[in-house]
């Protein structure tokens, strides 16, 4: 299996990818298959899994992300955090990852059980941050590594220059490249990308895509992004008279944002599909993505 590293120093172009939750019951594997399928039309660069709070949820990742390896022809990355977790636990999960003909790990410190707003403590035998976990994966195997980064001030810090070298250090620790969290404006993540090479780092970072198709994701999308969405966009939201029109505004303003983000040189588009493949689908079909 490619390594990510390599997929991004020979790319052509920018690469797609597509990050998917697995399925949490045997309901909700047909959801996770359906979406796989689906978007595997597009030939994806890597496919990866997110990794939960809770030791059942962990299985589910490493059996999901097995899965994805032994069936799908893209390079699979599963996600690993620290949370929750002593040294012991991770090179266990590490191994298990390796057995699975895995090796690549997406790096992230995961936040509390009850939810990003609960102040992080480290498991006594654990780890205290995400550039910890690189070093720790670094040292245990052959794996190439991506780490989180921030278009929007990481809380609670809410300090743009301590993300941006909280992004250098993880890549001195050895990841090869980034992926943020969801945004809606591109020069956020254009700011980003000059405040970490300001500090001499050329790590790829490939911005985070999740297009909002529902009114309730307004709130939900905040908490993740870190900050309240741009007030233009919510206003436009709020003005749209039906679920339909939310729709519409919604997908508009993630074609827009992929266009320019493109424009800008992104090396990729990192789509969080949340299981599903419309959206996704509408998006990539608006930017003539290629679908073989
Ligand atoms: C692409 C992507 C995928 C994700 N996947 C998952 C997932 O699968 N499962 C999951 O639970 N969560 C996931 N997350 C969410 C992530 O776990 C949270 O956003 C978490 O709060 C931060 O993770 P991090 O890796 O950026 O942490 P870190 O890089 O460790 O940073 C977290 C905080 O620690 C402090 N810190 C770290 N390093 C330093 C330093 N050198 N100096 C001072 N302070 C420091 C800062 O306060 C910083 O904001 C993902 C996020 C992204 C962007």
């Amino acid at each position: 299996m490619s390594r990510v590293a390599e997929l991004l120093a020979q790319a052509a172009g920018p690469l797609l990818s597509f990050e998917f939750f697995p399925p949490r019951s045997d309901e909700e594997r047909p959801r996770f298959d359906g979406a796989v399928a689906k978007l595997a039309a597009f030939r994806p660069a890597f496919l990866s899994v997110t990794y939960g709070a809770s030791g059942s949820t962990r299985d589910r990742t490493v059996a999901a992300t097995a899965t994805l390896a032994a069936t799908q022809p893209a390079t699979v990355v599963g996600h690993l955090t620290c949370v929750s977790q002593s040294r012991d636990d991770l090179l266990r999960t590490l191994d298990r990852f390796q057995a699975a003909g895995v090796r690549n790990i997406l790096a992230v410190r995961g936040d509390m059980p009850g939810g990003p707003q609960q102040p992080f403590e480290a498991h006594p035998d654990g780890l205290t941050n995400a550039t910890e976990l690189v070093q720790l994966i670094k040292a245990h195997g052959d794996f190439c590594v991506g780490v989180a980064a921030f278009p929007n001030v990481h809380q609670p810090d809410n300090d743009p220059e301590l993300d941006a070298r909280i992004v250098v250090d993880k890549a001195e620790a050895g990841a090869s490249y980034a992926i943020t969290q969801l945004f809606f404006e591109s020069h956020r993540y254009a700011e980003l990308v000059e405040r970490v090479r300001s500090r001499g780092c050329d790590i790829p970072i490939i911005p985070g895509i999740a297009p909002l198709t529902v009114i309730t994701q307004i709130e939900r999308f905040a908490a993740l992004a870190d900050c309240p969405l741009p007030e233009d966009f919510v206003a436009d939201l709020r003005a749209a008279g039906d679920p339909a029109e939310v729709r519409r505004v919604g997908m508009a303003r993630a074609i827009r944002l992929c266009r320019e983000l493109l424009d800008l040189g992104a090396p990729g588009l990192q789509f969080f599909t949340q299981n599903r493949w419309r959206a996704t689908t509408e998006v990539l079909q608006a930017l003539d993505w290629p679908c073989p």
